[in-house]
């Protein structure tokens, strides 16, 4: 099998699960327990925090562990809502967001009549910043936008964004889903004015059911999720003390090899881009996009067809978003492009564990089987 669906999960290595089955024998103590080894555990935690925070260079205490990337959105985006809510009137989000930051934001507008306005992407793929930043004023309670699109890998520079969006209102919150980005692309938010950003392990290597809530300041978030008070309030439940120091080990692994997995990574996208691109394929992911996601459409065939084929063959890929099976993928139709290439659109996306020649055959395939059911050659 040759998986190249990685932004819809990733594969957890033998050692990475070896980890977890450590930490689940050794520290199985509440880490809330006073005794000693509930205070191994509460180390434990402390140390991932630790590992976390360093991965986005930010204060340790500015991290949450959460079940995963939804709970960190839901939490995240309720949570910057309600210290807002007196004055809030509307929020401003992209039309390509994941559901769980768009359900989220609908929900709360709905039940408490906030105005929703939406950003489309530009042709592009790419958010243009001054047409979200014009529809910001002063009674603008949350801005949400990606940081990584899930389907096309379309970067927004939420830093550079953020700090623009509170130089029109400075009690705005700012909200990224990172879904896709974190240690992926740059993730330095030190110094940026991003209040909430949302990470889940299953999307690099860490297994699912983890993730965790960056926020920048305790005093302009209230918290909604109720309970024991774990996680500085934030998050109520027992923690998940081996999975979160999963999550750290995997987190300091990746960080400290990015650079060399980016660039073996990006090798393999422009190899498998040009081979596509040879064989009749648009490419739909914007120059300079994550290396991480390729997305292209082979006009004439069909997504799911493609995608069936190439199971048999023993090629995993997608058509877009993992949770909107069967349905044409939102970020190409908010991008305006025709019915046909929206039809004929597959989402390649890599990780470590991939390798070249792995990459080259998926091409070669993946051009056959385009081919034989768009009738471009
Ligand atoms: N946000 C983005 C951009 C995603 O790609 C996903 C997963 O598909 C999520 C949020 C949800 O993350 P999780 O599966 O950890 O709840």
């Amino acid at each position: 099998m040759i998986y190249l669906d990685n932004a819809a999960t990733t594969k957890v290595s033998k050692a990475t699960a070896q980890l977890v089955y450590d930490y689940a024998t050794e520290y199985f103590a509440n880490p809330s327990s006073i005794y000693e080894a509930g205070m191994k555990s509460e180390e434990l935690i402390a140390d991932a925090r630790k590992k976390v925070a360093a991965a986005l260079n930010v204060a340790d205490k500015c991290i949450y562990f959460t079940s995963g990337g939804t709970e960190s959105i839901i939490l995240g985006l309720q949570g910057l809502f309600f210290a807002r809510r007196e004055w809030c009137k509307n929020f401003v989000t992209t039309a390509y967001e994941h559901s769980a930051v768009h359900k989220t934001l609908q929900f709360l507008a709905d039940e408490f009549n906030i105005e929703m306005r939406y950003v489309n992407p530009e042709p592009s793929g790419t958010i243009d910043s001054e047409k979200l930043l014009s529809l910001v004023d002063g009674n603008t309670g949350l801005v949400a936008v990606m940081h990584v699109n899930n389907e096309t890998g379309a970067i927004c520079d939420v830093g550079d964004l953020s700090t623009k969006v509170k130089a029109k209102n400075r009690k705005t919150g700012f909200f990224s889903d990172g879904v896709q980005g974190f240690l992926k692309v740059g993730t330095q938010l030190s110094g940026s004015c991003v209040d909430g950003y949302s990470i889940s392990g299953h999307k690099f290597g860490a297994p699912k059911g983890i993730g965790a809530l960056y926020l920048k300041d305790l005093n302009n978030y209230k918290p909604v999720s109720l309970g024991g008070g774990q996680e500085s309030g934030v998050r109520a439940g027992t923690q998940n003390t081996p999975y979160i120091a999963t999550l750290g080990d995997v987190v300091q692994r990746l960080f400290e090899s990015s650079a060399q997995r980016h660039a073996e990574i990006s090798a393999m996208r422009d190899r498998v881009a040009e081979v596509l691109t040879g064989a009749g394929a648009v490419v739909n992911s914007p120059e300079g996009a994550s290396p991480y996601l390729l997305n292209v459409s082979f006009v004439g065939a069909k997504s799911a067809v493609m995608q069936r084929a190439l199971d048999r063959e023993g090629i995993l890929v997608s058509s877009g978003s993992s949770c909107s099976k069967g349905q044409n993928s939102k970020t190409l139709t908010a991008m305006g492009l025709d019915t046909k290439r929206i039809e004929g659109a597959l989402r390649i996306s890599f990780f470590e564990g991939n390798t070249m020649s792995e990459c080259e055959t998926a091409a070669r395939i993946i051009a056959e089987v385009a081919n034989k059911y768009s009738g471009l050659r």
